[in-house]
């Protein structure tokens, strides 16, 4: 792996939640696998530096979900004609009891942990179940996968707009928790939510704000793309640290 080098293409990410930073033909240049900075042309004291050349791809920092469930992954998109209770009854709950079997856990965690890999995810917060082993392996497979993950007790911040549409579990007033200064990030919140996509968990966030304005609350303007774009990179990412931008200091991940 490099030490020192530049990716080249063009360059999105947020600087502040109202301000996206879009530099085309831009070089991220990475030291140690943080970001040093960006620039529209090569620094000087960069000349024989290795660059990494994408053309006309879109390098956007990696997604943060800061709300799924592992032992889910396996029924999603079942039962979404149920409100939350009776899903978590005669779904939820007899799936995540097969995970006492070690080797029913390690089928499906790999299943997920695959998924995981091959989504646009590079951080996750994410729910076990209570079978220790099962959840020691879970934590195994990510290791092994290369993500860097928080697995355990996760709060209960289902912040993630789809799960709320399905359970009819209502709409968070995102807007509101935004005027207050707490920090909010996106989830997917599988299975109650039907993918691993942070990029939809971004439309749907502007999609039910747009109907808590419509139909609930004229004062809570609808998110905005800057706003939800923030908060699927660098304002889920906070909870990890420096991550989620490309700003200086940040630990590089990036997409294409
Ligand atoms: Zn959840």
């Amino acid at each position: 792996m490099w030490h020192f080098f530049a990716v080249k293409g063009n360059i999105l990410y947020s600087k502040t939640i109202n301000e996206l930073r879009c530099i085309p033909n831009g070089y991220i240049v990475c030291k140690s696998g943080k970001v040093e900075g960006v620039y529209e042309t090569l620094p000087r004291d960069c000349g024989d530096i290795v660059i990494a050349d994408y053309g006309d791809k879109l390098i956007i920092p990696g997604l943060i979900d800061i709300h799924t469930h592992a032992p889910q992954y396996s029924i999603r998109g079942l039962g979404m004609d149920l409100e939350l209770i009776d899903w978590l009854n005669q779904n939820t709950f007899p799936e995540e009891a097969k995970y006492s079997d070690l080797e029913y856990a390690g089928r499906a965690y790999t299943i997920f942990a695959g998924g995981l890999q091959k989504s646009a995810i590079t951080r996750a917060c994410i729910f076990g179940t209570i079978h220790v082993e099962a959840t020691d392996l879970l934590m195994d497979l990510l290791e092994e996968s290369g993500l860097k993950c928080m697995v355990g007790k996760v709060n209960m911040d289902r912040n993630s707009p789809e799960a709320n549409i399905n359970l009819s579990s209502g709409i968070a007033p995102v807007r509101t928790f935004l005027d207050e200064k707490i920090p909010v990030g996106l989830g997917t919140d599988m299975a109650a939510g039907s993918s691993n996509s942070i990029l939809k968990a971004m439309a749907g966030a502007i999609q039910v704000s747009k109907l808590r304005w419509r139909l609930a609350d004229r004062n809570l303007k609808p998110l905005t793309v800057e706003e939800t774009f923030y908060l699927g990179t660098k304002g889920g990412g906070a909870f990890f640290g420096k991550v989620g931008s490309f700003e200086e200091g940040y630990d590089f991940m990036r997409l294409l």
